[in-house]
């Protein structure tokens, strides 16, 4: 054929590259891995002066041994990558990546780091164009480190719900938690087992004692948690569409009390009092009459259950943290700064909840959710047991479990913030003491919490 006959007769009268293509070939071997001229030029002197690596470039100009115990000291992290080493204008190379002797890597792990991504961000980028035994590991290592990325986190995930134990009748387990709409405020209690709650408007002024007087009325000392935060969550849209709507309040929480629970069959009025109420809608008589409701407790056990499988999808269970280890603390969701500052573990106060000094000599109580472990050390050289000088509660924020459910509507509030339900009790009488401060606005996150002394009557 005459196309094949002309190339036939077009082929190169020798192999031997002339210095131009060499040249070409060698730049472009160099040129591809992402390290500046200067940085070779580094690596290329660092390369020489190091023994491990002038041994490497031995033995893949002159061949590797066939039994890896015959290897020249500091060799062997090559032996099983060796057909992928070359060696070319003073630097080892492993396909495209150049090697990196000792002295270059804090360097180069520098400059990795630079834009403080994440380990398999930074890990990615370091796979891509230099290599050096143990490097996964060095890098792990050096990020564990790196104060600006321990400083500004991300948020950790969520651990798994804990469920709370489930009340076998009405009034034996109550949820109470404050709130404020349009410039009132309320307080509410609700019945963990008839999901049943109360809203009741606070005097203008609020401070502690009118709460507890208003408490009182309905109850001594009930505990706050997400089961509460639902209430609040219902009350508070109740109130928000009765204003709207210029609607009595008190008759739409009647119609609710008296809306049967998604997955439990009855409404929280049944639950409590055995029997729907009156109200505006037509009623059958019959319907009127008590009749107690079986399987209460399983149905909600079972529903539960449920709600904790769905969460726990995206959650995952932290270590639990020692006395004196050091951490990062998130900063709360209404903090200015977006710092982690760090922290000494003073005490664990419950399943996930610590006592952590902070540098400054505070001492704040937080989940485990926001504290991150951390390989910094720690300025404040204080003693560890010695006293607080001030004890701040944490900041709640929305719990995601909230969050994700779709009908806030719905009467059934089982499943609520973990962080929340963990924190809920304050069982050190020492620490109960200290957060008796004096009376602030009323939020959930500063009152002060007391033991439930008198649950026990009830
Ligand atoms: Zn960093």
């Amino acid at each position: 054929m005459y196309l094949a006959d002309t190339l036939s007769r077009a082929y190169l009268p020798n192999s031997e590259q002339s210095p131009t293509e060499k040249e070409v070939e060698s730049i472009h071997m160099l040129e591809d891995i992402a390290v500046s001229q200067k940085t070779l030029a580094l690596i290329r002197i660092e390369t020489q002066q190091d023994e491990s690596l002038q041994a490497v470039k031995g033995l893949i100009l002159e061949g590797w041994p066939e039994d890896k115990s015959r290897l020249p000291p500091g060799t062997s992290p090559y032996f099983d990558i060796r057909d992928e080493l070359t060696y070319d204008e003073g630097i080892i190379f492993r396909g495209q990546r150049c090697v990196i002797p000792v002295k270059v890597r804090p360097r180069v792990k520098q400059r990795l780091h630079s834009a403080h991504t994440g380990i398999q961000a930074t890990l990615a980028r370091a796979r891509e164009c230099v290599f050096w035994p143990g490097m996964t590991s060095d890098l792990t290592d050096y990020l564990s480190h790196c104060e600006v990325c321990a400083t500004f986190a991300p948020k950790q995930r969520s651990e798994p719900l804990i469920n709370h134990d489930l009340p076998k009748r009405p009034w034996q387990k109550l949820g109470i938690d404050l709130f404020e709409l349009n410039n009132k405020n309320y307080v509410c209690v609700v019945d963990y087992f008839s999901d049943y709650f109360e809203v009741l408007p606070l005097p203008h002024k609020k401070d502690t004692r009118a709460v507890v007087r208003r408490l009182k009325s309905i109850f001594a000392y009930p505990k706050s948690n997400g089961k509460a935060e639902s209430a609040v969550k219902i009350a508070k849209g109740l109130l928000r569409k009765t204003t709207e709507a210029q609607e009595d309040f008190q008759l739409a929480l009647l119609n609710w009390r008296n809306t049967p629970t998604a997955g439990l069959d009855s409404s929280p009025a049944q639950r409590l009092y055995g029997r729907r109420t009156r109200t505006l809608v037509p009623t059958a008589s019959k319907l009127l009459i008590p009749r107690t409701q079986n399987r209460v407790v399983a149905k909600k056990a079972e529903k539960q259950k449920k709600q904790k499988q769905y969460y726990d999808k995206s959650t995952k269970e932290l270590p639990p943290l020692k006395r004196g280890d050091i951490v990062r603390v998130q900063p709360q969701s209404n903090a200015q700064s977006k710092r982690w500052h760090k922290a000494r573990v003073e005490k664990q106060v419950d399943s996930r909840s610590y006592l952590v000094r902070s540098e400054n000599g505070n001492i704040v109580r937080r989940n485990r959710k926001h504290l991150r472990t951390c390989s910094s050390t720690f300025s404040d050289q204080s003693d560890i047991f010695s006293t607080p000088t001030s004890v701040t509660r944490e900041q709640p924020e929305p719990s995601t479990s909230e969050a994700k459910r779709s009908d806030t509507n719905s009467p059934d509030h089982v499943a609520k913030s973990p962080r929340r339900e963990a924190n809920n009790d304050i069982r050190e009488p020492q620490l109960a003491e200290e957060t008796h401060e004096p009376p602030r606005p009323a939020r959930r996150s500063t009152r002060a919490r007391h033991p439930p002394a008198r649950r026990a009557a009830n």
